[in-house]
């Protein structure tokens, strides 16, 4: 089996949308009153609630007089919200995640309905009150629809996710074939070597537009007075530019995956924290902007559709600061450093381009390494990285002891 998504719009009555507003209030309550619940219980027990004990605090809240209108919601709806919370406080406690935060009607509004959405010709088929949704559905929903999650922009546009299961497995993960190094930046989008030569993809152009306008539309509803009707329409206007630029950047990342995934079997990356990163001020803005996060995510599932290899690499590895001509290591190499020279061997080194080398090396030392990469990277490609042995193992030791603070741009 394997799981496949699809995003497509959808179009509610205004009965229907009036159900969903409901629906929307009701999830969003029942999440931040489990939140509070979670915190209560973790100051009383030093544990969170799980998925059943949120989910037991839920009939007594449907008999309780105040409450009572929770009983409106279709239920599964409240206990995929138990399901997602339970989940996301213990994604925060085995650190993968942030502190789940309290949810405000004024973001982005959404709902999962777990099990029993289907397909009616050009409509989606919900359970419960909500029931037929005309849809714009421009592929065939092929597969099982498992979950589908409704959501309400900023802007008023509503929208399904739908997961589906579908039949055949994907492709098992191979690693012969061409091997791609990636490095992300912030002055072009990304950086590849594939062996032969380093390309370079800038951020694309039109985006900057989109921003201006955006910036434009944003100062213009600051000006407005709170709580006015022209500030409201005001700020709806700043959320569908804001849709826009979203759209440009997401079409960006999703053509330029597939033109990597298309060209490599092996793609590697470097494991960025990019949480860690964005609380840095000044490269908050470029860094969210980019979007790598998206675009490692739309790397990885191409890859697992057509069976590559996604190789993330430790983001300690100095892949900026190495020679990748003789591996010696500079110590200090600000942003604003676009080239500079090996005091070692005296190669001239473009930042970005030998950041690339040195990530598709370590890649390709990763997976030797670990014996999947015996059958891989033509060989040829291996060896000489096992010949590098004395230089390498000077930097497995600083991997083990990540001082390094992370410099963006490649480490
Ligand atoms: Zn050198």
């Amino acid at each position: 089996m394997r799981r496949q998504a699809v995003k497509v719009r959808l179009y509610p009555t205004e009965q229907q949308a009036q159900i969903l507003a409901q629906h929307f209030g009701c999830a969003r309550w029942w999440w931040n009153y489990g939140l509070n619940k979670c915190i209560e219980t973790y100051k009383a027990t030093g544990k969170g609630l799980s998925q059943s004990g949120l989910n037991s605090l839920l009939p007594p809240l449907k008999k309780d007089k105040e409450t009572e209108w929770l009983g409106e919601c279709y239920s599964q709806v409240l206990q995929a919200v138990s399901l997602n919370l339970s989940r996301a406080y213990k994604n925060f406690f085995e650190d993968r995640a942030k502190y789940p935060k309290f949810k405000s009607r004024h973001h982005r509004q959404s709902i999962q309905y777990p099990q029993n959405v289907k397909q009616v010709d050009e409509s989606l088929k919900f359970p419960g009150l909500l029931g037929v949704v005309k849809a714009k559905i421009h592929r065939e929903l092929s597969g099982t629809i498992k979950t589908v999650t409704v959501s309400k922009c900023p802007s008023g546009k509503y929208y399904a996710s739908v997961l589906m299961e579908c039949d055949g497995d994907y492709p098992t993960s191979s690693t012969e074939g061409k091997v791609v190094g990636i490095d992300l930046g912030i002055k072009d989008f990304a950086i590849t070597y594939d062996g032969e030569k380093v390309s370079k993809y800038p951020n694309p152009k039109h985006l900057a537009k989109y921003e201006k306008k955006l910036a434009k539309k944003q100062r213009i509803a600051a000006r407005k007075v709170k709580g006015s009707n022209r500030r409201r329409k005001a700020t709806k206007i700043v959320a569908r530019v804001y849709e826009q630029v979203s759209n440009v950047r997401q079409d960006y990342l999703h053509k330029l995956s597939r033109k990597i995934v298309d060209n490599n079997q092996v793609v590697i990356v470097e494991n960025l924290n990019v949480k860690g990163m964005v609380r840095n001020h000044k490269l908050a803005k470029a860094i969210s902007d980019t979007g790598w996060g998206t675009f490692i995510n739309f790397l990885s599932y191409k890859l697992e559709r057509d069976g590559g290899t996604l190789i993330e690499i430790n983001r300690w590895f100095p892949s900026s600061k190495l020679c990748s001509n003789c591996h010696y290591q500079i110590n200090e190499l600000p942003l604003d450093v676009r080239t500079w020279t090996c005091p070692s061997c005296g190669t001239h080194h473009d930042r970005d381009g030998n950041a690339a080398i040195n990530i598709r090396a370590e890649g390709i030392r990763m997976l030797s390494s670990s014996g999947t990469g015996e059958a891989n990277a033509n060989g040829e490609e291996v060896r000489p990285i096992r010949g590098r042995k004395p230089k390498m193992r000077h930097f497995s030791v600083k991997l083990e002891a990540p001082t390094i603070p992370l410099a963006v741009g490649g480490g």
